[in-house]
């Protein structure tokens, strides 16, 4: 499963990151770390789908 991700319109709220920690790594800033897309690990897709959600500025998007 991969998430893509809009970063240039992360504003730093960290939801993603306190849905799914171990899918959304944040930088020393708080804005996401990973840029256009990333690999979800087996297991935590849907984590990954209530960060996703999360998300007040809708930059990440599940392909599935
Ligand atoms: S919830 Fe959205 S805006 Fe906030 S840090 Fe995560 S990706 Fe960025």
């Amino acid at each position: 499963m991969k998430v893509s991700v809009s970063n240039e319109f992360c504003q730093g709220h960290a939801q993603c990151h306190a849905k799914a920690p171990d899918v959304y790594e944040l930088d020393d800033e708080g804005f996401i770390r990973a840029v256009a897309q990333l690999d979800v690990p087996p297991g935590l897709e849907e984590a990954a789908r209530l960060g996703a959600s999360a998300c007040p500025e809708r930059v990440l998007a599940p392909d599935e």
